[in-house]
């Protein structure tokens, strides 16, 4: 090596260290300066800036041909440093590679190494890709110029660690060419979140980052702050989202109470919706719709309502109405009706504020809930606030006959059935049919064509009136041969016809209730012939569940009867358990669910339950149990119910489903009532009944008692209590019980102990009283008790005088005076009930035909008995029993005392609350402010207005000057 270290100086003249060679006199130079070892530390390329010095060949005199203005530039690779002293063999021979020939751009023409100006070359050079060692040494070589290195700088190139888009990507070297590029992989740097992925920068070769792919942001509850940090939410305000937003303050009704919230939540009693923004106002739930009100047209009810007075400050108000039915069992349980009412526009999520609900029951109470609802009900804990209404529905025609069956036909007539309507709306009083022959002519006085179809329809009237005709049906008779070749049976059939009760009308068209009513015949009822046209009117004898069948036209003789069928005491019987299983049917418990307490018999509960009998449908049921710890005796006597019970099948009664007798506890099964008993019943609905209703029910109550009479069974408990009354308003005896005149037990004022039974002495005829002449002529009488109890809508028979006053009364020919309103007729009925003769009072299939005279003949209602006690002529008129129809007013002093002489005590409240607390504005009162205070049914404000009435008549005729 001849190079040789020296000193020269830099541009500014500063005195420096370099490395010379000038050989240039001598040809064939090859000089090495080699370099220490470098660590490359993974930089895969490697730059060299080398400042050096050149001196121009054409400067030196005489050396043109050897002199070079050049030297090369190499490298070598390895894992450490090569021991240096080796010679230039060494050095030629190594496997160096070669970077560069270096030139110099400038080079200095004078000779001058003392000091003068010269030019100084800076070349970089750089070289990869390096990978076979840890580091390298470089070296110079000179082929015999005049030069001196003046300084090499070694280094590489990397992208310092940098945090952009809410990423960190650390320092990352060049790549391997100028040209590489280096993926660096970036991490999100605390409370930022990746956004899109992968996140990348790369890294060129100039050290330079570029091409961003991907980004990070500043999760939910952090902002971004200045360059690249995410900061903690302050309290009070909150960020829900990731990304560039910033926090902001919580919406009204809402906090924060920590850092970094990414929701703030709602104060107490204020929610956010399912569907709310995080940066929406929390909202409160609506208050109580209000105004509610009710307008009950037949059998539907339109509800009306205005918005509350607080919506919660939302938008999404909406509404839902609720049903419930109360039936009438004491406790008034009430059971929701939603799934067999129709809603209109619906009964969940209504804008508007009125609903109409429709095919509800006849005659049925119902309360409405009306609730507002809006997006936050569902948050809140508290049931959503509503207004609830009270309705009682009105009478409604029944719907349509569902379909009709031909039971048989001949050549002249044909047999027909139907079910009743699904909605009776009411007792049932006659059913009318009308048929065309097929080709459309009315069919008028003739008898039915052989072979020829007919057309038919079959409506129900109830006393709502007529229901609509069912839809058509087509029927034929058979032709005369089909019919002579059936000869021999139907011969059988007209035999079963004639034993019907069938009459021929010549040349009229008959409509005959055949078949199942064969026994309504048997007891002697006259069948109902209407024969204008193709139009016959047939009265069911049954209201619920039974078939009408009609045969038209027929041929009969009249009325025959077939036999009757006696009752049979159970205590007969030597095992009364042997009765039971005679009479009644042994059910499995399993098939019994008890669900509600409706009240106390004498022996247990009465429960409210479903039965479920194999292959039927399951229906509702009432089951009296037997209490535990009862004697052998008290089973006795309470099964013997059922035994009576289970003898009976006529719809007026109340009809056994069966016993439960081998399992505990002791059941009996019943059908069951929805309306309770008839005496609690009509107090409920104190004067809401058109008076041919009640005339109706009667009937049915008659038509159930001539049952019994015909079976030589007398009741000897008529009252309205021991009747039930089902939903369509049917009436039916119950209470068959033995046992109140078994047992001397007293505690029941109603009954009073005689020798050897226990006697209801006001409903209960004088011999049976005097001489337990219990005979059904005694049943006429506690009949026409009932027809007061009802007519009353169930005021107490004698009110509060005592048994021992009645009996006397009695005794002296004073009779219950007519109830207010009361048909005179009625009347007239209930006191021939009442004679002292037994023989002379009517019997009971009398009362059903009076009874069917007077729903055939509604004007015959029309006239009002007065409320005068009744009175044989010949006797003066006893004060103590005067008129007890109008309420005596003559005492009356305060609002409260005039309300319980009208037996209107319930809205004492309202009157008071209204401010109405003198007897000066009760006499002002109208209908409308009836109304105003909650006294919605008519019966009542009828009352109330008749009493208002007859103060204004008192005023008038006590001061007749002071109006001046
Ligand atoms: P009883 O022991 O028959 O007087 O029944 C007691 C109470 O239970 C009656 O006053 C009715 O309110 C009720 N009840 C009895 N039987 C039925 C029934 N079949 N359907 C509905 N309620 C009934």
């Amino acid at each position: 090596m001849n190079c040789s270290k020296g000193i020269g100086y830099d541009e500014n003249l500063n005195t420096i260290r370099t490395y010379q060679v000038c050989n240039v006199f001598e040809p064939s130079q090859n000089n090495w300066l080699l370099t220490t070892y470098v660590d490359r530390r993974a930089a895969q390329r490697v730059y060299v800036e080398i400042r050096f010095t050149v001196r121009d060949c054409a400067s030196i005199p005489s050396v043109l041909g050897s002199c070079k203005e050049t030297f090369n530039l190499y490298y070598l690779e390895s894992d450490h440093s090569l021991s240096e002293g080796r010679g230039v063999e060494y050095w030629t021979t190594a496997p160096f590679l070669k970077v560069d020939t270096i030139a110099a751009d400038e080079s200095f023409s004078q000779v001058d190494f003392g000091g003068r100006l010269m030019k100084v070359n800076t070349e970089v050079r750089s070289f990869g890709p390096l990978s076979r060692g840890r580091g390298f040494h470089l070296a110079f070589q000179d082929l015999g110029a005049c030069m001196s290195l003046l300084a090499v700088r070694v280094f590489y190139k990397k992208c310092p660690s940098v945090v952009q888009n809410f990423a960190f990507f650390p320092e990352t070297l060049t790549g391997a060419e100028s040209t590489s590029l280096v993926i660096a992989r970036g991490s999100c740097i605390a409370s930022a979140e990746e956004l899109d992925v992968p996140i990348k920068l790369y890294c060129n070769g100039d050290g330079e980052w570029m091409v961003p792919i991907g980004s990070c942001s500043c999760k939910a509850g952090y902002e971004p702050d200045k360059a690249n940090v995410c900061q903690a939410c302050p309290q009070g305000t909150f960020k829900s989202f990731q990304g560039a937003g910033l926090c902001q303050q919580c919406p009204p009704n809402s906090l924060s109470t920590a850092e970094a919230a990414t929701l703030c939540g709602c104060r107490n009693g204020y929610y956010r919706g399912d569907v709310d923004k995080p940066e929406d106002t929390c909202t409160s739930v609506p208050s109580a719709p209000r105004n509610l009100v009710s307008v009950v047209n037949e059998t539907s009810v339109v509800l009306e309502w205005s918005p509350p007075r607080d919506t919660g400050h939302r938008g999404d108000l909406v509404y839902n109405v609720l049903c419930r039915r109360c039936h009438s069992s004491e406790r008034r349980t009430c059971q929701s009706c939603e799934d067999s009412v129709a809603f209109s526009p619906g009964r969940r999520g209504l804008r508007g504020d009125h609903v109409e609900i429709s095919k509800l029951r006849a005659h049925t109470a119902y309360t409405f809930d009306v609730q507002a609802i809006n997006g936050v009900s569902n948050k809140s804990p508290y049931p959503a606030q509503q207004l609830s209404i009270n309705i009682t529905t009105n009478q409604a025609a029944p719907s349509l006959v569902p379909i009709m069956h031909q039971v048989s036909s001949t050549s002249r007539s044909f047999s027909l059935s139907w079910p009743p309507p699904e909605q009776p709306n009411g007792i049932i009083l006659d059913y009318e049919i009308r048929f065309y022959d097929k080709v459309g002519t009315r069919v008028c006085v003739c008898g039915l064509r052989p072979g020829t179809g007919y057309l038919v329809q079959v409506r129900a009237r109830t006393v709502a009136g007529y229901g609509a005709f069912s839809k058509e049906m087509l029927f034929h008779t058979l032709t005369d041969d089909e019919y002579k070749s059936e000869l021999g049976q139907q011969l059988s059939l007209i035999a079963g016809s004639l034993v019907c009760g069938v009459v021929i009308v010549s040349l009229v068209a008959i409509a005959i209730i055949c078949t199942r009513y064969l026994k309504e015949s048997v007891y002697g009822d006259k069948l109902q012939q209407y024969t204008t046209g193709g139009e016959a009117n047939l009265r069911p004898d049954q209201f619920s569940g039974e078939a009408p069948t009609v045969t038209f036209p027929t041929m009969s003789d009249g009325h025959s009867s077939p036999g009757v069928k006696i009752y049979i005491d159970p205590f007969t019987y030597e095992d009364p358990n042997e009765a039971v299983h005679e009479f009644a049917k042994e059910i499995d418990p399993n098939c019994v669910k008890i669900e509600e307490v409706l009240g106390a018999g004498e022996f247990g509960e009465v429960y409210k339950g479903r039965l479920k009998l194999v292959g039927k449908k399951e229906f509702p049921v009432a089951i009296k149990t037997l209490k535990a710890g009862y004697s052998e005796r008290q089973r006795r006597d309470f099964l013997s119910e059922a035994s009576i019970m289970g003898q009976f099948d006529q719809p007026n009664i109340i009809r056994l489903e069966g016993v439960v007798t081998k399992s505990r506890p002791t059941m009996i099964i019943t059908e069951f009532m929805e309306n309770g008993a008839l005496d609690s019943f009509l107090r409920r609905n104190d004067g809401t009944f058109p008076v041919i209703q009640l005339v109706g029910m009667l009937r049915g109550i008659a038509s159930g008692m001539r049952y019994l009479a015909e079976m030589s069974y007398v009741h000897r408990d008529l009252a309205a209590r021991n009747i039930l009354v089902n939903s369509n308003l049917v009436c039916k005896v119950s209470d068959f019980g033995l046992s109140r005149y078994l047992e001397e037990d007293t505690s029941d004022p109603t009954y009073t102990s005689s020798l050897g039974g226990k006697i209801p002495v006001r409903w209960t005829a004088p011999e049976a009283i005097a001489y337990r002449k219990f005979t059904s002529a005694s049943d006429v009488w506690s009949y026409g008790i009932v027809t007061w109890e009802v007519m009353s809508y169930g005021e107490r028979p004698y009110w509060d005088m005592s048994n021992q006053d009645v009996i006397n009364a009695i005794e002296q020919d004073f009779r219950l005076p007519a109830p207010m309103d009361c048909p005179l007729v009625l009347h007239q009925l209930m006191l021939d009930c009442w004679q002292k003769d037994r023989n002379a009072r009517p019997k009971f299939p009398d009362l059903v035909s009076m009874l069917d005279k007077m729903i055939r003949n509604p004007a015959s209602l029309k006239t009002v008995a007065s409320h005068e006690l009744f009175l044989p002529p010949s006797r003066p008129s006893p004060h103590a029993l005067l008129d007890r129809g109008a309420p005596d007013l003559s005492s009356v002093s305060s609002v409260e005392d005039w309300l319980s002489a009208l037996k209107m005590t319930q809205y004492r409240d309202s009157f008071v609350g209204s401010g109405i607390n003198s007897l000066s504005l009760i006499t002002q009162l109208t209908t409308e402010d009836l109304q105003r205070l909650g006294v919605s049914l008519a019966g009542h404000q009828k009352k109330i207005l008749t009493s208002v009435q007859s103060m204004r008549d008192h005023i008038d005729d006590q001061s007749p000057t002071e109006s001046l």
